[in-house]
């Protein structure tokens, strides 16, 4: 028999669960896109996405998904014969560098493995090259859950001339991201993970630095310099708008600016350190493993753990349980790896629920585990609510 049916929970790091608000929310006709009502929405829409981020100005979005993010970086910042160093701490870094190294950059690939960047290496490589154009790292690598430590990046890279380029798309609203303070150079998010919306609009914020930086770019879609200059609604989005992904939008940053950032961020540690506390239970005398040793450089909004048989367990909480789990992208054996995500519209009741369908699915299927992994995650949930 099946327990399946009733809410289904979607843990799964991106696209994210959206919330009923955000769904009514778009769930209407489109009003004249040259109207006056949908401008002004528009405009509070950038207010808000720099405020998210931040940052001093409002970014440039694309209709796009987060590749796309990628190349809208690369088309302003980047051209053959530079040079960039990668931070890279898993799947989402390599994939990064190689959409950047096949048109022609050259990639220095610092590979800490599931560990926070090492940013030793990095300030060796930086001081033998003052040429060097770029750093780029995901501030979470959602199939390692690695969360890299921004300002201690801007940090090691002292007076280096490179511009710092920060792929959050699977940490802002999600972990802690204060652009301009932190002297981020261009950040990347996309609609589909902390932002709690549908996929389809990415955001590329970037700062003077990066503007006084950017080259000609090959193509005036991509083009920082005119999207900037957009003075009509279709020119902030180069066409058509995303109508209802824009109502969407404004609705998930008023549920983030009603809880308070600083509250979003915290409710995403203590999920984290939640997840954390089951799986080092679990992980007692069997061979079940957190994919990152470190508790300080695990991710806000993802886990990632090896987990012997996790393929069969995915399945059985799917069929069995109302559960749908992420696969385990990125791992040595994928079968035998999966993660929990804890990003964006996800609170303690969820989560707990998560963890006691995975319990079931484990002794359903007799996968050997350690015990007490629902009481330490409740004792999480109980010092930190
Ligand atoms: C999801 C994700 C991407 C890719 O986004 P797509 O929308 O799938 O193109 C890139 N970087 C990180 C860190 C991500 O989590």
């Amino acid at each position: 028999m099946s327990l399946s049916h009733g809410p289904q929970i979607i843990a799964i790091p991106g696209p994210s669960p959206v919330p009923d608000r955000v769904m009514r929310a778009m769930h209407r006709v489109s009003p004249d896109i040259y109207g006056g009502e949908l401008s002004e929405l528009n405009m509070r829409l950038f207010d808000r996405l720099a405020w998210v981020a931040g940052a001093d100005a409002p970014p440039v979005a694309y209709i796009g998904n987060g590749h796309a993010g990628w190349e809208a970086v690369h088309a302003n910042l980047l051209a053959p014969g530079d040079k960039v160093v990668a931070l890279i701490s898993g799947a989402f870094g390599w994939m990064w560098a190689e959409q950047t190294a096949a048109q022609g950059v050259e990639v220095v690939r610092l590979s800490s493995g599931p560990k926070a960047p090492d940013l030793g290496r990095l300030a060796e490589v930086l001081a033998a090259d003052p040429g060097i154009r770029a750093v780029m790292v995901c501030q979470i690598d959602t199939a390692s859950s690695v969360q890299a430590d921004i300002p201690a990046i801007r940090a090691a890279m002292a007076e280096h001339e490179a511009l710092l380029i920060v792929d959050a798309i699977a940490s802002l609203g999600c972990a802690p991201m204060r652009m301009a303070d932190w002297g981020v150079d261009v950040l990347i998010a996309a609609s589909q993970k902390g932002l709690m919306c549908p996929p389809g609009g990415v955001f590329t914020w970037m700062s003077d630095r990066a503007m006084a930086k950017a080259r000609p770019c090959p193509s005036p879609w991509w083009d920082w310099r005119v999207r900037r200059q957009a003075d009509a609604l279709w020119r902030f989005w180069g066409g058509t708008p995303p109508v209802q992904l824009m109502f969407g939008l404004v609705e998930a940053l008023a549920m983030l600016e009603a809880e308070g950032l600083e509250a979003v961020w915290a409710r995403h540690a203590a999920l984290a350190e939640t997840v954390g506390a089951a799986f080092q239970a679990w992980g007692e005398g069997s061979d079940i493993a957190l994919t990152v040793a470190d508790p300080g450089a695990r991710a806000a909004s993802v886990t990632a753990v090896h987990l012997p048989g996790a393929d069969w367990l995915r399945a059985w909480l799917a069929d069995k349980a109302g559960l749908t789990l992420g696969i385990g992208l990125g791992a040595a054996h994928p079968a035998n790896a999966l993660r929990v995500a804890h990003m964006g519209h996800c609170n303690a009741v969820g989560l707990l629920g998560t963890l006691a369908a995975m319990e079931a699915g484990m002794a359903a299927l007799a996968i050997p585990r350690g015990p007490g992994a629902l009481d330490a995650a409740a004792r999480v949930v109980a010092a930190r609510a």
